[in-house]
């Protein structure tokens, strides 16, 4: 028998659709078209969508295709009756949890009703239907039929979120392993540690400094504590190095170590942290015969320099001034000076390393300062132009002759590395309290990873160092004046257009409650 025109429901949800409009219907399957037509009109009238089999067979192919949130199953039916229905579709995977009411004629079936099905929700209702039963049936199978979805997805969801995090604790531990076999084999100390900082790995090399792998190797009693550090890095969560000295458990025997850190991330969360002490104490001690050697000889150079530069002036000023050995005599001076600056620097750096780089900052006007030092590289360079932009009387705390060190620094570097370009010298009050100087050439430029170097220690740009002469310590003891001098300072620069050189220094307050000196 056949179901008579029964429009096609725009509600079908079919397996897998999990969109959240789609309504979840309900089959009536039943050989009468007369049954699904009163069935049909008391679900629809309380806005339950539903879907129709006239047979068995068709019931069991629209199960497996469509979701059906309860199906209502005529029992006695030709071919395959409900009973067999019920028995294919609690014995198929995809269709085992849909609840089923049974239609039945008389109440005498209702013995029937659990034959060969057991599983999941299961009713009946006899014929002469009354639709408030009816009702009251579909809302409550249909409401536990939501409900089991729910508890499904949310199983599943658990179930997918399990599986994912015990892939990653493998991954993580298969690496971690890897990372250990690694760390083993290095000559340095090695460790590592949980995000939080615990230790959790130590290779052997650890055991010859330190008694346990919880605790850190012992440190020199100078040196800062590790312990506070690491809070401080882990806080931070940036790679970090520090140095320091550390000995071999049972000795005095300090060494001096680098210790450095590294975060290792995953989707930019720390997972661990790897640690490395690597002996350092050769290299210590070669920078300090360095260090010594070059304070030896620039002081054994400085004497007989200065009885040098005497004679030379001496002679000079003996020698009329129509003698041809006159110029070369000015020449033998200019090249005498260069040496001189050249120890002075060299004594600068050993005074900087001894902590011996002293002097007094007094109440000094900046504007005759800087005339002075211009007039005199204007005399040193005739040729090159120098552009004055501003003129700032401003009074600073300041060393005149450390001061003027730096500015002829900078301005003697732009002439070495721009050569033949303008040369522009910036003055003014910035922000009302400073005073700021800039010395801004048109040349090579720096690019962005030498300019964070550029005021260390015998720091040189390489290739600007192999056509222009220099030791690259000029900048390393102008940071330290300016430190001395409470100043900010530092590079703009970009490669092939040129470099800003500045220092920005407060500007000299006689009185606290008196507002700062500055005549622009
Ligand atoms: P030196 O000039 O004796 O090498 P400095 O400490 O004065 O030493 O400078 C360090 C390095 O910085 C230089 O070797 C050079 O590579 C780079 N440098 C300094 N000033 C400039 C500049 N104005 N333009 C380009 N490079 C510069």
């Amino acid at each position: 028998m056949t179901v008579a025109t029964i429009p096609p429901n725009p509600g079908i949800r079919f397996r897998g659709d999990c969109s959240a409009d789609s309504y979840i219907m309900i089959l009536i399957v039943d050989d009468r078209p007369e049954n699904i037509f009163s069935l049909r009109s008391i679900l629809e009238l309380h806005s339950f969508p539903v879907d129709t089999a006239s047979s068995g067979e068709e019931a069991l192919k629209k199960a497996i295709r469509t979701d059906y949130s309860l199906i209502i199953l005529d029992v006695q039916m030709p071919d395959m009756d409900g009973f067999e229905v019920a028995e294919y579709l609690s014995g198929n995977n995809s269709t085992s949890d849909i609840p089923i009411i049974f239609l039945s004629a008389v109440n005498t079936e209702k013995k029937f009703i659990t034959r060969g099905y057991s599983s999941g929700a299961i009713d009946y209702i006899v014929k002469p239907i009354d639709p408030d039963i009816l009702l009251l049936k579909v809302k409550t199978f249909h409401r536990l039929y939501e409900q089991n979805r729910e508890l499904n997805r949310v199983q599943q969801s658990l179930q997918s979120e399990i599986e994912f995090r015990k892939k990653a604790q493998a991954q993580i531990q298969e690496k971690a392993k890897e990372l250990n076999g690694i760390l083993a084999s290095i000559p340095q100390v090695a460790f590592t540690a949980t995000s939080a900082g615990q230790i959790d790995f130590v290779n052997e090399h650890w055991y010859a400094y330190a008694n346990s792998f919880r605790e850190f190797p012992k440190v020199h009693a100078d040196d800062p504590p590790i312990e506070q550090a690491w809070q401080a890095t882990l806080a931070r969560n940036e790679p970090a190095e520090m140095e320091l000295r550390i000995a071999r458990t049972g000795t005095e025997d300090f060494r001096y170590h680098l210790l450095r850190v590294v975060p290792v991330t995953e989707n930019g969360h720390t997972q661990k942290w790897v640690g490395t002490f690597t002996d350092i104490e050769e290299q210590k001690l070669a920078i300090r015969r360095k260090d010594e050697f070059l304070s030896i000889a620039s002081h054994e150079l400085k004497t007989p320099l200065t009885s040098i530069k005497a004679y030379v002036q001496l002679v000079n000023q003996l020698l009329p001034s129509e003698n041809p050995a006159k110029e070369f005599m000015d020449r033998t001076m200019v090249q005498v000076n260069k040496l001189d600056t050249l120890i002075n620097d060299l004594l600068d750096i050993s005074k900087i390393e001894n902590g011996k780089l002293r002097f007094d900052l007094q109440p000094t006007e900046f504007g005759g300062l800087l005339r002075a030092t211009l007039e005199m590289l204007q005399q040193i360079h005739p040729g090159i132009a120098i552009t004055q932009m501003g003129d700032c009387h401003a009074v600073i705390n300041a060393n005149a002759v450390r001061l003027e060190q730096v500015i002829i620094n900078f301005i003697s570097n732009a002439i070495k590395y721009a050569p033949s370009s303008k040369i522009e010298v910036i003055t003014r009050i910035d922000d009302g309290d400073n005073l700021y100087f800039g010395v801004r050439d048109h040349g090579i430029g720096i690019s962005p990873e030498d300019q964070e170097n550029i005021f260390g220690k015998f720091y040189r740009v390489s290739d600007s160092a192999r056509n222009v002469q220099g030791l690259g310590i000029g900048l390393y003891i102008c940071a330290e004046i300016l430190r001395r001098h409470h100043a900010s300072f530092g590079v703009e620069s970009k490669s092939g257009e040129g470099s800003l050189f500045y220092f920005s220094i407060p500007l000299y307050v006689p009185n606290p409650h008196q507002p700062p000196t500055a005549l622009t």
